[in-house]
């Protein structure tokens, strides 16, 4: 793009332009980097049609780039960041499970109401029989709200199918809802939830099904493949057996581990390569060293702090320690039906803030480039930096330290998606 080019988008005059860009990094920021980025106080962002051209301090705008058809957004009083990206999302499937929140406000557990046939079992009764259209409408609803709060990247797992039949299918309608409206959907397969009905109490012979019928089928449709790894679910041995195969299968790797319990989990998968290790709970503060020296720094630690509020546990992962022991940390909602039905990222960054202990800055890595990282997106979002695509929010508040302090409300004024706001 030739720099005489008039820019298509200039958002000028912030208070406050969160570059959330550092020093080069090649790894996903973790210790004190986590909170080392710049800030442009009185700041612009200049778009080249769908990237980033230029972002700096108002007195050095090239004013010569400024023509007619130049689009200005004037950002006084704002805070302007990267579009938030939202690593971890449950985002296709049938009904809701407000009948069991009630279950759970009496006093069942998770664990029990899985084990009686509800909690993931009863969504994928509701996803097998939902059609497309049911499904694919569903899905635009959740991505709307999802936009509403500022996020422009968004991960979404499959896992309410659990036979090959519907998982296929909710891969193609993520697909579909991601050519219907602007948020960019990155797909994860995720059949290796809980054992399909099928396979009651078989869960080694159910990742043997997935692993010789659907995998090959999944190649192309799904770019990571994740499993659910505790008691209930997935035992560490068949999960390290199953992720091996989908690695030869040329499958980037994930898991759902130490949500519950501390199996180890995290760990087999760090040493597997995985690029996010999920929910982490029960993770020691000696195992998270464990697992930043065998992901070599480039596994991904993603809490999800509106799961352990939302089921009515006392124990959250333990995020500032984690960051103290050298572990890269992304924040997400987990958005699905039984344990976290929140859409609001911000939320989850609050309560990273006052539950696992992490600073402001910190936890605006965590929902931005940390999170990038977390899908392999890094080189297209998280940061606000020229060349990379102009996601790009304004948020109705003058100083970033007041994102984790007005407690559940959303700051977002402006989405731009592209370097077309949404
Ligand atoms: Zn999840």
């Amino acid at each position: 793009m030739p720099t005489t080019q008039p820019y298509s988008l200039l958002i000028r005059n912030a208070a406050q332009v969160l570059t959330l860009a550092g020093p080069p990094a090649d790894k996903p920021l973790a210790g004190a980097a986590m909170a080392e980025w710049r800030i442009i106080n009185l700041g612009y962002v200049a778009c080249h049609s769908s990237t980033i051209a230029a972002v700096g301090a108002m007195h050095e705008l090239d004013e010569a780039l400024i023509g007619p058809e130049t689009r200005i957004i004037d950002a006084t009083g704002r805070v302007v960041m990267p579009g938030l990206v939202e690593c971890h999302t449950h985002l296709v499937f049938g009904g809701n499970r407000a009948d069991e929140f009630q279950r759970k406000l009496q006093g069942e557990s998770y664990l029990d109401i899985l084990a009686s046939g509800g909690g993931i079992l009863s969504t994928v009764r509701k996803t097998r029989t939902a059609s497309d259209a049911e499904l694919l409408a569903q899905a635009l609803q959740h991505l709307d709200g999802f936009r509403r709060y500022g996020v422009t990247t968004l991960e979404a797992k499959t896992g309410y199918g659990l036979d090959k039949e519907t998982e296929l299918r909710l891969l193609r309608v993520a697909r579909q809802a991601s050519r219907q409206q602007p948020v960019r959907i990155v797909n994860t397969f995720l059949g290796a939830h809980v054992p399909g009905p099928e396979y009651k109490g078989r869960p080694a012979d159910y990742l043997d099904y997935l692993v010789a019928e659907v995998l090959p089928e999944v190649r192309g449709a799904a770019e990571f493949v994740d499993v659910f790894c505790e008691e209930g679910a997935f035992g560490v041995e068949d999960s390290r057996c199953y992720l091996q195969h989908a690695r030869d299968l040329g499958f980037k790797l994930k898991i759902h581990a130490e949500q519950l319990h501390d199996l180890g989990g995290c760990l087999m998968a760090a040493e597997l390569g995985a690029i996010s290790v999920d929910h982490c709970d029960y993770l020691t503060p000696e195992g998270a060293a464990q697992v930043a020296a065998a992901g070599q720094g480039r596994t991904v630690a993603v809490l999800l702090p509106l799961v352990p509020m939302f089921l009515r546990q006392d124990k959250y992962a333990p995020g500032r320690q984690f960051i103290d022991a050298g572990l890269s940390v992304a924040i997400s909602t987990d958005f699905n039906p039984g344990s976290c039905p929140s859409k609001n990222l911000w939320l989850a960054l609050q309560v990273a803030c006052l539950k696992m202990g992490l600073t402001p800055r910190e936890a605006l890595t965590a929902v931005t480039i940390n999170a990038a990282w977390a899908i392999d997106r890094q080189q297209d979002c998280g940061t606000l930096e020229p060349g990379k695509r102009a996601d790009v929010l304004l948020l109705r508040v003058p100083d970033y330290r007041e994102l984790p302090y007005w407690l559940g409300e959303n700051p977002v004024a402006q989405v731009v998606i592209g370097g077309k706001v949404a």
